[in-house]
Order: C-alpha cells, then structure tokens, then sequence
C-alpha cells in the first residue's frame, strides 16, 4: 500500500505523462476537480473551472501531434493534511520543435466524492515568467488555503446549482434558529414530482437547467433571515418565517407560480408538477434538523397521486403513525412477495345487452397465511412509491400468463383479460420490451391483453403517452384509459389518444344518477368514445337501475358487483363458461 506522498506522486507522473508526453487529455480530465484553477504559462493559459480547462486542453490538442520525451524528472510531495498534498514535479523536455525546457510544476491534490483530483496546476518555464511564486512553502500555504475555503464552499454548496446543499442547509437553518428565536419557521420540502421524466425527455442538462431555475427562484424569494437549499435529486428544502398559516399558504402559491421562469415554462411541452411538504416547526423545538426535514417529507410523501390538484400538505402527528404503518406494510409486503402471497383475481366483464362475460380485468389480492384478504389500495400506492411497483406489476403480469397459458392448453376458448400497469412505468427506456417478452414466454395471443393506464398518465404524460399507444398497437395489444371521470381528462384526450377502451370510472356513473350535470357529460362521453371507435366499459355497477340506465345510453360493457366482485382465477375460469346476467 503506497503511503499518501506516493500516491500523490504516481498520480502526478501519470498526469505529467498524458499531458506532456501523449497528449491525452480526455484521459487526464477524470483527474480534475469541478474546482480546478489552472495557471499556465501564457495569459490564455489561465483556467478558472473545468469548463475551461477542457477549451483549452481542445486548443492544445490541435497543436502538439508529437510525443514529447521527459528528462530529469523529479517529484517532491508536500501533505498539508490528510485531504490535501501538493506536488511540485521538474522536468526537462524534449521536443523534435523545441529546444531542451526545463518546466516546473505545482499540482495541489484534495479529495473530490472520494476520490483524488487536481484542484489548482501551476505550470512555469523559470525563465520566462516570475515562476518560483508557488516553488515556496509559504506561499503555498496561502494558495491552500484558498483552495480550502473553496473544498468547504464545495462541501455546503450543491454544484449544479449553486444553492446550499443538505450540509450547507442544514447548518444555515440551525444558524438561523439560534439567532432568531422568537421566530415562528417553517421548515418546507418540495419535489419536482416528473422530474425522471423530464431527464429522460429532455436531456440531463436540460434538466438541470430547470433545477437551476428553480434553485434561483427559490433563493429570490427567501429573505435574508430565510434560506434553501437543494437536498437531492429533484428534492429542495425551505426555512420561511410565518406569521400565520393563511399568508404561509400564500407565499407558497406564490413560489409554486414564480418557480420556473416564463421563458423556461414555453420550453418545456409537459407541466412542472410540485409537491410541497410542511413542518411548523414548534417554538424552542429541541429536534434535529434533519428530524425536522424527515417531517416534512413524510407531508410530501402523504400527498397522494389521486388528491393531486391539492399539492401542498402541512405535517400532523398521525402522519408519524400511518407512516410506521405503511413502513410495517412495506416490510410485511415485501416477505409476502416472497412467500407469493399476491393472489391473482379477476372481475368479470360482461356485455351490456347480452349479460355474457365477454373479457375480464386482472385485480392482485393480498391473501396472508391466516387467510386475511388486504386490498391493493393498501399496497399499491407504498408500491408505487418505493419504485417497487414496476417488479411487482411484471410478477402480476406473468402470472396471468401463466393462468392463460393454462386454460388454453386445457382447450379453453380464452377472453382478453386487461391488466393494470402502474403510470410509473412508462418512464423506464425497456419497459414495453419486457412487457411483450413475458406475453410471449407464454406464447400468449397479444390481442387477449389488454393495458390499462389511469387517465391522469394520458393527461400529464401526453407525448409519452402518444409514442406509448402507437407501439402497442403495433405490437398487437389494446389499450384502455382507466378511470376516466376522475377528474383530470377533457374529452378533447379522447381525440388525441388512440386508445382502445374507455373505463369509465363509478363516480361519474353515480353522479349520473343524481346530477343532471353529470347525466349530460356520461351521455356526452359515451357518445364522444363511440365516434372514436372505442369501446365503453363502465365501472362499478352495483344496481340494475345503473345497468338499464347504462343500456339507454348504449354503453358496451359492463363491470361490478352486480355481476361479480373480482374471484380468484380459477372461479373466473367457471364463471365465463355460463351467462353471468338473464
Ligand atoms: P381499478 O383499476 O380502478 O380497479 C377497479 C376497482 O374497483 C377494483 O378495486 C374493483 O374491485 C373495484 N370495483 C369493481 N366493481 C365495483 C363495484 O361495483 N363497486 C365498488 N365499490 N367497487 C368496485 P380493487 O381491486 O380494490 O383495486 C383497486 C385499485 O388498485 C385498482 O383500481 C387498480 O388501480 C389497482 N390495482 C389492483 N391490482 C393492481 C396491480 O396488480 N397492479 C397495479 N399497478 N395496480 C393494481
Ligand atoms: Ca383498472
Ligand atoms: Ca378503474
């Protein structure tokens, strides 16, 4: 094991190696620091950042084509302490296009994420400029020194958007609390909730460009006894001093319209969507900060994907307790899993007029070993947010194919059978491939699977959603928008997305029959998916009143308890043999 010197010193040959001898600077950047200043021995040859570093390292690389060779070379290691060394190399070089040149350098070493980079190069040939400046320890103290307060700025500073990190706001909120006491704070936390999608969209450095207009919004909109800092990926924190509760919810209003420029807004074609979490923090609260951070995601993390458009949500104690729950749920889920707990059921779906099952919809049914039944609202949504959902739903989906495979070998006549897929799927890049390689493990006909996607995909995820439909048709399945009525489609979506099926969801059907309103619009849609070549199903038929109703409005299918709750499979199997409905 070589000790830190040497280290320092292998590095800096290497260095000196692809710099002077071969030229390879793509080979030398990986060793640079984000921090990184460069004094070379001409005016242009003074670098402020890496950007620049790697302008000029593109200059030089057109110049010299030849290998130079190295002589006298000498290396002198210098620790100034168990972060940082600087290394002060001599060498002579020689060139076919230069005479014999003797060049001393100064490379000053610090730990970067772990690891070993340059952060300042000094770079002389003695002769022609007042180069001893850095060859005495003195002055190198000084320009450590300055690297120092950079490396702490660095520490507390989040480099792509200059704001405070977790570190750096963390030690600014607990700053400001001790110095304000009397104060009433808020400790809030927001999340750009498409963020992956945007990424993936519209390119990580687009991406961060938005998580730079954020972070400069936010910054403006704090006061000089506030601050905010970026936490993690997409995750931002804000200390706000508040007065009461209402102009609290004003200014967060405020900052969710201001957060991203105008100019940036026309850029992007999908909407910014914001979920903000908030701690009151308690008068002389004796809790950590990062406690207090913990509160205020576990706000965030209870807002719920079908409670959308209210997107700000302030911590309460019996948050604390659901979300040891839902940890426990996770917990217990996740060796269920295992253990292949997760049931597949099926509700039968019947055609209107004739009352026979025409198709069915796969619905997952937790069944534990004392036999209790827990339903998927129960683990779905922790699914979802834990980013297990995307496994669980290719497990699903294999087990119907599995359930397929088996009635057809029997010689049964098969309906298609419509599964649920998770809206957060359609972000991964090989999502479909995996999707139609498990349909076609089992040699499935791909037109007896039908994809159900919730509406609020369609409407947020538009583009995507377009690409999405168009490939499954091609591949041969059905699509169906799930849930429609909820509350965040227009009828114009039905226009845009060639989807297959309507699932028209049972609120609007109960609405129906109270609500002259919503009479019109499920007469209006109906009619609306018809033109379009879609078929209808309604959800959650419960009464024949609903049913007969639903016949004079010439819906096409039907699906609820009034037929059938969802059975395991093997029931279904039975089911479908005989009319359901007389
Ligand atoms: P969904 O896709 O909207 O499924 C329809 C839900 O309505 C089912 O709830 C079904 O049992 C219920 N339902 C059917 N008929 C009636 C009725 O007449 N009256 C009433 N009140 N309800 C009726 P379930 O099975 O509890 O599933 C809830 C949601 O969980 C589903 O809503 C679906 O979004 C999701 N889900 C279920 N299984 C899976 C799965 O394997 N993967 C994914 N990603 N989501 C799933
Ligand atoms: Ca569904
Ligand atoms: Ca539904």
């Amino acid at each position: 094991m070589l000790d830190v010197e040497e280290q320092w010193i292998a590095l800096t040959r290497k260095v000196v190696g692809f710099y002077f001898v071969s030229h390879e600077y793509e080979l030398l950047t990986p060793f640079i620091s984000k921090q990184i200043s460069w004094i070379g021995t001409l005016e242009d040859e003074i670098c402020h950042n890496k950007d620049d570093i790697l302008y000029f390292f593109n200059k030089e690389y057109g110049l010299y084509k030849d290998q130079y060779k190295l002589s006298n070379e000498q290396y002198h290691a210098v620790k100034i302490n168990n972060q940082t060394g600087i290394v002060w190399a001599t060498l002579n070089i020689n060139a076919p296009d230069l005479p014999n040149v003797l060049v001393r350098l100064s490379v000053v070493w610090g730990k970067e994420d772990g690891e070993w980079k340059i952060f300042h190069v000094h770079n002389s040939i003695p002769d022609h400029i007042q180069g001893e400046y850095y060859f005495n320890i003195e002055n190198a103290k000084v320009a450590y020194q300055v690297m120092d307060e950079r490396v702490k700025l660095a520490a507390t500073t989040d480099s792509v958007t200059h704001i405070k990190n977790r570190n750096g706001f963390c030690n600014a909120v607990s700053k400001l609390m001790h110095e304000h006491r009397k104060q009433n704070y808020a400790l809030i936390k927001f999340k750009v909730q498409n963020f992956r999608y945007i990424n993936q969209r519209y390119g990580y450095s687009n991406g961060d460009r938005l998580l730079e207009n954020i972070a400069k919004n936010v910054k403006r909109s704090c006061n000089q006894e506030e601050t905010c800092g970026r936490i993690e990926k997409d995750t931002f924190a804000i200390l706000y001093q508040f007065e009461d509760r209402e102009s609290l919810n004003q200014r967060l209003y405020q900052l969710n319209d201001d957060l991203i420029d105008k100019r940036m807004k026309r850029k992007m074609f999908s909407e910014v969507h914001l979920l903000i979490g908030v701690y009151l923090i308690p008068q002389n609260s004796k809790e950590s900060i990062p406690a207090m951070l913990d509160k205020a995601l576990i706000a965030l993390n209870q807002i719920n994907e079908t409670q959308r458009e209210k997107n700000i949500l302030y911590y309460q104690e019996e948050m604390m307790k659901q979300q040891y729950h839902n940890n426990f749920i996770l917990e217990q889920a996740l060796i269920a899993f295992e253990k292949d707990e997760f049931k597949l059921f099926i509700q039968p779906q019947f055609d209107i007029e004739s009352g026979k099952t025409v198709a069915g919809e796969a619905l997952t049914r937790w069944i534990t070993k004392s036999g209790e039944m827990i339903m998927p609202n129960e683990f779905i949504p922790l699914f979802e947010q834990h980013g297990f959902i995307c496994e669980f739903d290719f497990h699903m989906l294999e087990k119907l194919c599995q359930t397929l495979r088996h009635w057809m070998d029997a010689g049964m006549d098969i309906q298609p059978i419509s599964i649920n897929q998770s809206r957060l799927h359609i972000s991964e890049p090989d999502y479909l491939e995996r999707f139609c390689h498990i349909v076609d493990m089992y040699s499935i006909p791909h037109c007896y699977i039908t994809f159900e996607l919730t509406e609020s995909a369609f409407v947020e995820e538009n583009e995507r959603m377009l690409t999405l439909a168009s490939q499954l048709h091609q591949m041969g399945f059905q699509l169906a928008i799930d849930d429609f009525g909820t509350g965040y489609a227009s009828l114009s979506l039905l226009s845009v997305v060639s989807a297959d099926i309507l699932k028209i969801d049972k609120s609007l059907l109960d609405g129906s029959e109270v609500n002259q309103r919503s009479y019109v619009i499920l007469e209006k849609v109906i009619e609306m998916a018809h033109d379009m070549g879609m078929i209808v199903v309604t959800e959650g038929i419960e009464t024949r009143k609903q049913l007969d109703f639903l016949r004079e409005l010439h819906c096409d299918i039907g699906q609820g308890y009034l037929v059938s709750r969802p059975i395991a499979a093997d029931e279904f199997k039975r089911h479908w043999l005989s009319p359901v409905l007389s």
